[in-house]
């Protein structure tokens, strides 16, 4: 009898037809489905791990030690920040470890920043996701709209989160969402029961299921590896979410409780004890109330903190200090054409002293230095000189030919 033809026992390609053909008990398999099931059990295996995402639970100082190398300034908020981010991946791992029923459940740690525009509030988020090595999504609150009326659905933050994740769902269910300008869908007025105003409010009923932790059919919005899915199933419980807004006028909201506080309990010489320069480090979760953010909201935001403004001193170390800061980022664009930049200390002085005078805050330093370095910067490159140097002359004669005001801040 002769020897029947050797097929794959899994796709029935002859072997002739096949590179390899591996021989098992009672039947072979060739080398392509071989890398197929390969394909299949690595996927398989990716079980819903904390470690798979890498995301290494590091102590609170060791997260404000790496914030610091980034912003400047800003401890309240950086500490803050630091126990909530240590906290919320804390109770990733717990949530993995859990098999009994009644360990003790770990809220969410979302947080709310308050501070004036250009302070930071952004920064901090994107430092944080750089040092977890997790995706960051980066929504403004003010498209956002109720579901059914013209601007982006809620669930839009989450297809933002899942691009940045390049969509692999498990990082971008342990990721960070940004939620920036969240003072602009305050509710208008003070009294809850008088309308629903579908920008403000309406978002904020919105937001809520997402804060907490929801699972959600995302619409995945030209995502590579799922062409033909029409829906994602993302779970929103693990997403850390912090919400930044400049909430313009919550001083008075502060300012009133405090003196309202005050008057019965102390003395009009106490009273006078708080610090009118920055009223905004007394914030409590019931100015944001007043100011108009649902309780619901506030409650699903526990933790929450504010930025101070930033004064000359801190604009001049933002300048230089951190490790990205923009006068070492412009040294080594320069010296990428062998040019050595230098800037003298008056110029790095006048640069701030604009910043300030104009009130450009720290997104106007780059808008400075991009116009004080431009026509060097397009010069230099085919000529022979080979340093620069920034005096406080240089950069008043350069930014003499511009209308400060109208300077495009770029960030
Ligand atoms: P916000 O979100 O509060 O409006 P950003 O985080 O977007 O402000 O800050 C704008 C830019 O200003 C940042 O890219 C950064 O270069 C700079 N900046 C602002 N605050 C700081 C700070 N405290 N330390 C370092 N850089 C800062």
């Amino acid at each position: 009898m002769s020897k029947p033809d050797l097929n794959c026992s899994f796709c029935g390609r002859p072997k002739p037809e096949t590179n390899l053909l591996i021989a098992g008990l009672d039947s072979h398999i060739c080398d392509r489905c071989i890398i197929q099931a390969h394909g299949i059990v690595q996927e398989e295996n990716k079980v819903d791990d904390i470690e798979d995402v890498q995301i290494e639970l590091k102590p609170p100082k060791e997260i404000k030690a790496f914030l610091d190398t980034y912003v400047i300034g800003q401890e309240s908020p950086k500490r803050v920040l630091s126990v909530a981010v240590y906290n919320h991946y804390k109770r990733l791992l717990q949530s993995k470890l859990k098999n009994d029923n009644d360990s003790v459940e770990i809220q969410k740690s979302n947080v709310l920043i308050v501070g004036p525009t250009g302070t930071g509030k952004t920064l901090l988020a994107q430092t944080i996701s750089r040092l977890l090595n997790v995706p960051l999504a980066i929504v403004d609150a003010t498209v956002l709209t109720e579901a059914g009326y013209v601007g982006e659905d809620v669930e839009s933050i989450l297809s933002r989160l899942l691009q940045a994740a390049d969509y692999d769902v498990d990082r971008a269910q342990k990721g960070i969402i940004f939620i920036d300008e969240i003072d602009k869908i305050a509710r208008k007025g003070d009294n809850p029961s008088i309308t629903r105003d579908v920008s403000g409010e309406g978002v904020q009923q919105a937001l809520l299921k997402l804060l907490e932790g929801t699972t959600v059919n995302v619409p995945p919005k030209g995502g590579r590896k799922h062409p033909d899915q029409k829906f994602i199933e993302v779970d929103t419980s693990n997403i850390l979410f912090i919400a930044g807004g400049a909430f313009d006028g919550i001083d008075s909201h502060i300012s009133k409780r405090l003196n309202l506080q005050s008057i019965g309990y102390k003395t009009v010489q106490e009273q006078r004890n708080f610090d009118k320069e920055n009223i905004l480090q007394y914030i409590t979760p019931r100015d944001v109330r007043s100011f108009g953010l649902i309780p619901e909201i506030i409650g699903r935001l526990p933790v929450l903190t504010y930025m101070n403004p930033l004064d000359k001193t801190t604009l001049r170390e933002i300048l230089t200090s951190p490790k990205n800061a923009l006068v070492k980022q412009y040294v080594h664009l320069l010296a990428m054409d062998e040019i050595e930049l230098q800037f003298t200390s008056g110029a790095l002085d006048y640069i701030v002293d604009k910043a300030l005078q104009y009130k450009l805050g720290a997104r106007g330093l780059r808008s400075l230095c991009e116009a004080i370095l431009n026509d060097a910067m397009f010069e230099l490159p085919q000529s022979d000189t080979k340093n620069l140097k920034v005096t406080k002359q240089y950069a008043e004669n350069k930014l003499s030919k511009i209308e400060l005001p109208k300077l495009k801040i770029v960030s």
